[in-house]
C-alpha cells in the first residue's frame, strides 16, 4: 500500500475548502488531519463553522474537527491552502518556512519568479524552481507551488497543444466565468440574476500573464516566457459551476483544422489518482461545449474544447470549458501533490 500523507487545509470552510474535502473522501494517498480557517471559525467543530454548499452532508471523517487559526504549526505532512490572496501571502510563507510543502490555489505567489506554476500534464519541469526558491528564501524543507487561474487552467491546455506544434503569436481571450468563482456568499443574486457582469475584479491581468509563464522554457534556474501578446475581457455569468472561455489565436506555422484537433486530443496526460484519462477532450456537437454539460467530464478534471474553426480576423478560433472549483481549484491543487509526491519531492 502507498504511503498516506497527512493534509491540512487553510480556508477549509470555504467554497474551495469545501470541495478539497469532498475530493479528498477515500483518496488512497491523503488523510485529513487539519483544517483552518479565520477568527470567525477558529475553535468551532468544522460542522458548526461551515456552511456546507455542495450536495450531500458535511463528511463524517471532518465533521468534529476543530477548527484551527491560520497559523504553523498544524498537525499535517502537508498544506493546501484556498486562502484569499490578501491572507495567503504572509501566511504561505509562514508555512512553508515552518517546513510545510504548500500547494496553493491562491494568486498571492502565482507569479513570483521562484515559485512554479503548476499544470503537471504541460509544465513539470518548472518544479526544479523549487530548489531557487529554498536558496533565495531560505526555507528548508518547506516549499511553495502553485495552481492557475480558474479560468486560465482551461485555456492554457489547448494553447499549450497549439504553441507547442505551431507557435502562438497572439490570442484574444473572453471569458464567461460561473458564480461559484467568487467563492461563498460571492455575487449578490441581484446582482447576476438575469445579467452578466463584464467586471471581475483583478481578472484580466491574470488571464493575460498566467498563460506565458505556464508556457514558458526553465533555464538556468528562472523561466523565460512565452513570447505572446494575449488580451482578456471576463465576464461572470449566471452559472453556477464551470468556467467557459472564448479563444482566438493568431499562429506562426500555418495548420490545418484536423491538425489543431489532433494537437489537442493527442496532448499526452498522466497516469496520477486524479488524473482523467482523456486530458483534453474534443467535442464534435456544434453547441458544446456547455457548463452544465461539460464541466463533469474526466470527474471534473478534463479540459472541454469545442467550436474549432478558421478565424476570419486570427487563425483559429475555439471555445474551452473547465470545472472552476475542481479542476480550476481544489482538482488542481491535489493533482500537483499526487506528481510531487510521485516525482519524490514531497
Ligand atoms: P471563500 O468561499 O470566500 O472562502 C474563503 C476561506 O478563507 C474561508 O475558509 C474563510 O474562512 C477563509 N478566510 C477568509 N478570510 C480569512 C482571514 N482573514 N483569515 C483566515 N482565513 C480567512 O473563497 P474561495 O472561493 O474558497 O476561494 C479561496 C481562494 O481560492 C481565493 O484565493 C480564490 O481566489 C482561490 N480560488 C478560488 C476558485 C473558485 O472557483 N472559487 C478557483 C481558484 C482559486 P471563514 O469561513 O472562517 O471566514
Amino acid at each position: 500500500m502507498s504511503k498516506r500523507y497527512r493534509v491540512g487545509i487553510l480556508g477549509a470552510t470555504g467554497t474551495v475548502g469545501q470541495r478539497f474535502i469532498q475530493l479528498l473522501q477515500g483518496h488512497p494517498q491523503f488523510e485529513i488531519t487539519a483544517l483552518a480557517a479565520s477568527d470567525r471559525s477558529a475553535g468551532k467543530s468544522y460542522a458548526e463553522a461551515c456552511a456546507w454548499k455542495l450536495q450531500g452532508y458535511i463528511p463524517e471523517n471532518v465533521r468534529d474537527i476543530v477548527v484551527q487559526p491560520i497559523e504553523p504549526p498544524l498537525d499535517c505532512d502537508v498544506v493546501f491552502s484556498s486562502l484569499p490572496s490578501n491572507v495567503a501571502r504572509e501566511t504561505e510563507e509562514a508555512f512553508a518556512r515552518a517546513g510545510y510543502p504548500v500547494i496553493s490555489n491562491s494568486s498571492a505567489y502565482r507569479m513570483d519568479e521562484d515559485i512554479p506554476l503548476l499544470i503537471p500534464e504541460i509544465n513539470p519541469d518548472h518544479l526544479d524552481l523549487i530548489e531557487v526558491q529554498r536558496q533565495k528564501r531560505g526555507f528548508n524543507k518547506g516549499f511553495i507551488v502553485t495552481n492557475p487561474n480558474c479560468s486560465v487552467i482551461s485555456i492554457a491546455p489547448p494553447m499549450a497543444a497549439i504553441h507547442r506544434r505551431f507557435g502562438i503569436e497572439a490570442a484574444i481571450v473572453t471569458t464567461m466565468q460561473a458564480i461559484s468563482g467568487a467563492g461563498y456568499p460571492g455575487v449578490p443574486s441581484l446582482d447576476i440574476t438575469d445579467n452578466v457582469v463584464p467586471y471581475i475584479a483583478g481578472e484580466e491581468p491574470k488571464v493575460e500573464t498566467e498563460p506565458q509563464k505556464i508556457l514558458g522554457e526553465l533555464a538556468g534556474g528562472s523561466i523565460k516566457a512565452a513570447d505572446f501578446a494575449l488580451s482578456a475581457q471576463c465576464f461572470r455569468v449566471n452559472v453556477v459551476d464551470g468556467h467557459t472561455a472564448s479563444v482566438r489565436v493568431k499562429l506562426r506555422q500555418r495548420a490545418t483544422l484536423e491538425e489543431i484537433s489532433e494537437a489537442m486530443t493527442s496532448f499526452p496526460g498522466l497516469n496520477l489518482y486524479s488524473s482523467p484519462e482523456q486530458f483534453i477532450e474534443v467535442a464534435d456537437e456544434p453547441s458544446r461545449p456547455q457548463p452544465r454539460l461539460d464541466r463533469d467530464n474526466g470527474k471534473g478534471m478534463a479540459i472541454t474544447v469545442g467550436r474549432i474553426f478558421p478565424d476570419t480576423v486570427f487563425d483559429y478560433r475555439f471555445v474551452a470549458l473547465s470545472h472552476n472549483t475542481v479542476r480550476g481549484a481544489a482538482g488542481a491543487a491535489i493533482l500537483n501533490a499526487e506528481l510531487l509526491i510521485d516525482k519524490g519531492i514531497i
